[in-house]
């Protein structure tokens, strides 16, 4: 189960500077593949060797004063709901609002672990004025500069301390899909097409997780868990912050998930918030299968759906090998296809190419196309292995790991999914010095 760090607060006090320093230093250490837009409110961060997500919840609100008194009342209620720590950002320079106070009483009477952050607090002299977030009663104020950086080591110790500790989802061996997509695409359509097939042999496990409903499907020789994150909407009282609210759900439903089946309104066509989840999928190494729902609903001749691929594919580049399936809930248009081709996705995910098999075949590539010489250099790639893990991952062992360059990786890429099929799952290459 995955860590969420809710980051809430007024507009201004600097929730988005925080967030972009944060999720940046893990962009530094991880190097996520080139390309990728990062998301500007919800994003991985990393602390002593801990990894956790961070959601800057002011991105889903309007930035207006008025609005936002509502907004943020139930912002706070949601972060308390799906955060694991919430960081309560005030600004030094202003002190304490009457906003501020009320947040407090919302946040004191919750069970979660909340961090007092006074923020703007750029030199020493500023230190003392933050004394007045004491007033709180929320416990002890920590001094940041978002900007600089100052205080952001110590508020990470305290805050991964409160982390519940990685442990192995031992609900069971199965393969997990997750059902993700924006609200209104047709999540619980499908989910509840899948369980009125056949209601006896479909069970709905709930309290496996408290936050998603993990469902036991078993038919046609297929068995699988989908993990509904759609479900459980309707019990909270949150109606304004829907999106806010399904992304707390996809992200959480998505770290358990192996293959991440991101259902898309063909009538609205792929949206920023769509992207925003593949990429997501994509930076966490998960399956992925497209489905372009409501398929019904689009006026179509023979040339539609490869104009549909098409524009799919140029927007959720450079990861282009993806499966695309076209469906329709309410007309019972492939949707088991979609849950077969789900399963190809993990077969691909799982699989584990014989070393002798990869040489053979990825030598050969190599010696008809070799890594360009750097600098004079002359790059020999001897020897590849597939490293153990939960998506493929491959170490090809040189001579100058450093000079090889991007385009020569991607070259690598392609050829190992040519050859051995990788539809559906990112695949990750190391240079290794040997
Ligand atoms: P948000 O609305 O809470 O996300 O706030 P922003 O991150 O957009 O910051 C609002 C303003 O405060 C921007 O002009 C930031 O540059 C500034 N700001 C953020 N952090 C700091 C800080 O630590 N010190 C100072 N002096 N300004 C900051
Ligand atoms: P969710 O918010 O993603 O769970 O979406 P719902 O399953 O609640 O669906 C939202 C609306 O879209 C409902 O009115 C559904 O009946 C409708 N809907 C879902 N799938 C399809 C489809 O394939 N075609 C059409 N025409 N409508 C659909």
């Amino acid at each position: 189960m995955s860590n969420i760090v809710a980051i809430v607060g007024r507009p201004n006090v600097g929730k988005s500077t925080l967030f972009n320093r944060l999720t940046e230093t893990r962009k530094a250490i991880v190097d996520d593949m080139s390309g990728v837009t990062r998301d500007r409110h919800y994003g991985k961060a990393e602390w002593l060797g801990r990894e956790f997500i961070v959601i800057d919840t002011g991105g889903y609100v309007a930035n207006s004063e008025d609005v936002f008194e509502t907004a943020i009342r139930e912002q706070v209620m949601i972060a308390i709901e799906e955060a694991s720590v919430i960081i309560f950002m005030v600004d030094v320079t202003t002190g304490v609002t009457d906003l501020e106070d009320d947040v407090a009483n919302i946040l004191r009477r919750s069970k979660k672990p909340v961090f007092v952050v006074a923020n703007k607090v750029d030199n020493t002299k500023l230190v003392h004025e933050s004394a007045v977030f004491y007033s709180f009663g929320l416990g002890e104020v920590y001094n940041l500069s978002s900007m600089t950086g100052s205080g952001t080591g110590e508020l990470l110790d305290d805050i991964i301390a409160k982390f519940e500790p990685d442990a192995e989802d031992t609900t069971s061996d199965l393969p997990k899909f997750a059902i993700v997509g924006r609200p209104n695409v047709g999540k619980s359509s499908i989910i509840n097409a899948f369980l009125g097939h056949d209601r006896n042999i479909v069970t709905p496990i709930a309290g496996t997780t408290r936050d998603s409903i993990h469902i036991h499907y078993k038919q046609f020789g297929h068995e699988f868990m989908l993990i509904d994150t759609a479900g459980l909407r309707k019990k909270t009282k949150v109606k304004e912050n829907i999106e806010f609210y399904s992304v707390m759900r996809t992200i959480k439903a998505l770290e358990e998930a192996d293959v991440c089946i991101l259902m898309v309104d063909a009538t609205a066509g792929i949206e920023s918030q769509d992207i925003n989840i593949f990429h997501l999928a994509e930076k966490n190494r998960k399956g992925i299968v497209l489905l372009i729902n409501k398929w019904d609903l689009i006026a179509k001749d023979h040339k539609t759906m490869k104009q549909f691929e098409e524009a799919i594919k140029q927007k959720i580049a450079p990861f282009t090998d993806v499966p695309i399936v076209f469906t329709s809930v309410t007309e019972k248009q492939r949707i088991f296809k979609a849950i077969e081709v789900a399963q190809e996705v993990y077969t691909n995910k799982t699989k584990k190419i014989p070393t002798s098999k990869l040489n053979d075949v990825m030598l050969e590539v190599i010696e008809h196309y070799p890594p360009p010489s750097t600098k004079g250099k002359h790059i020999k790639i001897k020897y590849i292995t597939q490293l153990p893990g939960s998506a493929p991952t491959f170490a090809f062992f040189c001579n100058l790991p450093q000079y090889i360059k991007e385009p020569y990786k991607r070259y690598l890429e392609n050829k190992l999914r040519e050859n051995f099929d990788f539809t559906g799952v990112p695949v990750t290459i190391y240079f290794r010095q040997k």
